[in-house]
């Protein structure tokens, strides 16, 4: 039985929170709306013609000086990094956020009222299982600021990460589970601080208008200044953590993982959201589906055979699954212990040639050229191969989805594709092949 845990959530009514933005000083009421399975988080502005909404996506990331803005076109959101450390870290999936102005109420520089906004707007369970990124390799980034983000493979969501201040004043470090409870009890009530020195040429500026030691905390030389004593004796560390949380929002899915970070910020958390979202850009485009369809989206075997030449035993293509626009298709060949190559390649150990993987690439590759060109009358010759490089064995039993995409095409007679095998969303094989073509 798969736990509440794996379902969506979002939220099941509304409820609004109100106070000051940070940089403009401007009141502002912010009311959280429930969404439907597979929305994510958006924020919507009331306040502009025709109520635009941005989706809180790294793709949409614009600027991370001190602050996390999003945008699309012309409309931004600033400072979305605590309602979104909240959502993720309580796990709502699905909300729309709606502001009337371009960004949240800054509270007490923590996340804690968000965190009680989301308990007064009463979670629900959806009927879709939740997305996730698991991490399979660790990755890394760092900056030139000496911020150094490392993600290890984890079944859990923790960070482990430590903070450090001008000339390491201020060194902390805290390594955590990031669950619901203990986010609402470690992290939420982190406030934001900031340092004199970094702070006093904007406040000069008055571009930090509705900041004060109400909702910051402010550190001079080795006094620590604010309204309230500190919450934690480690509260820089929390705070750090809540921001890395809710930087990493922007991914769209929840991260099982291990972020080991050091000296983070807003630059190399985001640098991190944009190599996980890269990385699972690349699994998704590895992934076809299993259903194999038939019919008008691609070539059945006797489509093929009317178009390459080949027969047993060098046919290498089944069918073509689909085709996308005039350049890219998808073939596939079932590989069974019944393949002749089998016999001799090698006896008690069958492994699938690689040279009849680069072989199933090339006819994959005629058939998007005949389709191209619309005549079959000429026969393309293979003419090169680059880059060749075979990942992992195919044996009987496997099915392989070929991949190809024309990256030029030159005259008449010349054509490069990019190819690649796969076999259970992994790569096996792929190359760059060039074609020449001749009249038959
Ligand atoms: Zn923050």
């Amino acid at each position: 039985m798969a736990s509440a845990s794996e379902f969506q959530h979002t939220v099941g009514k509304i409820a609004s929170l109100s106070g000051t933005s940070l940089h403009t000083g401007e009141k502002v009421s912010l009311k959280l709306h429930p969404a439907p399975v597979d929305h994510g988080i958006k924020f919507k502005r009331r306040d502009l013609q025709d109520e635009p909404t941005i989706d809180a996506t790294i793709d949409n990331l614009k600027t991370v000086e001190r602050a996390t803005t999003i945008g699309e076109g012309s409309v931004r959101v600033h400072t979305v990094e605590h309602v979104l450390a909240a959502l993720s870290a309580i796990a709502v999936d699905n909300s729309i956020v709606e502001m009337d102005a371009n960004e949240p109420p800054i509270g007490d520089g923590s996340a804690q009222p968000y965190v009680d906004l989301i308990k007064r707007a009463e979670m629900i369970v959806q009927e879709e299982p939740r997305r996730f990124f698991d991490v399979r390799e660790p990755m890394y980034v760092e900056s030139k600021t000496g911020a150094l983000l490392v993600l290890l493979p984890d079944e859990k969501f923790r960070i482990s990460c430590t903070q450090a201040g001008p000339n390491n004043r201020f060194t902390q470090y805290l390594s955590m589970e990031v669950t619901a409870a203990a986010f609402e009890r470690e992290i939420a009530p982190a406030r934001t601080f900031v340092f004199y020195e970094d702070v006093q040429p904007l406040m000069e500026k008055n571009l930090i208008k509705g900041g004060s030691l109400e909702n910051a905390i402010v550190v001079r030389g080795e006094a620590v200044l604010s309204k309230e004593p500190l919450r934690f004796p480690d509260e820089f560390v929390r705070h750090k953590v809540l921001d890395i949380i809710g930087d990493l929002a922007l991914v769209g899915r929840r991260i099982r993982g291990h972020v080991v970070a050091a000296k983070p910020g807003h630059s190399a958390n985001a640098d991190l959201a944009r190599a996980v979202a890269r990385e699972q850009t690349r699994r998704s485009a590895l992934s076809v589906t299993r259903a194999v369809p038939r019919g008008d989206s691609g070539f059945d075997t006797d489509e093929v055979m009317q178009i390459l030449p080949h027969r047993f035993p060098f046919l290498m293509v089944d069918r073509i699954i689909s085709f996308e626009g005039e350049t890219k298709c998808i073939g596939i060949k079932t590989v069974t212990i019944n393949e002749p190559f089998f016999q001799g390649h090698f006896p008690g150990h069958p492994v699938m040639p690689g040279v009849m993987q680069v072989e199933a690439m090339a006819q994959v590759a005629s058939i998007l050229l005949f389709k191209l060109a619309k005549t079959t009358s000429r026969i393309g010759y293979f003419m090169s191969a680059d880059g060749v490089k075979f990942r992992k064995p195919v044996l009987p039993g496997d099915t392989i989805f070929i991949h190809a995409e024309l990256t030029r095409s030159r005259g008449e007679r010349l054509a490069k594709a990019k190819c690649h095998c796969v076999v259970n969303d992994a790569v096996v094989s792929e190359g760059e092949l060039m074609f020449t073509f001749l009249d038959k």
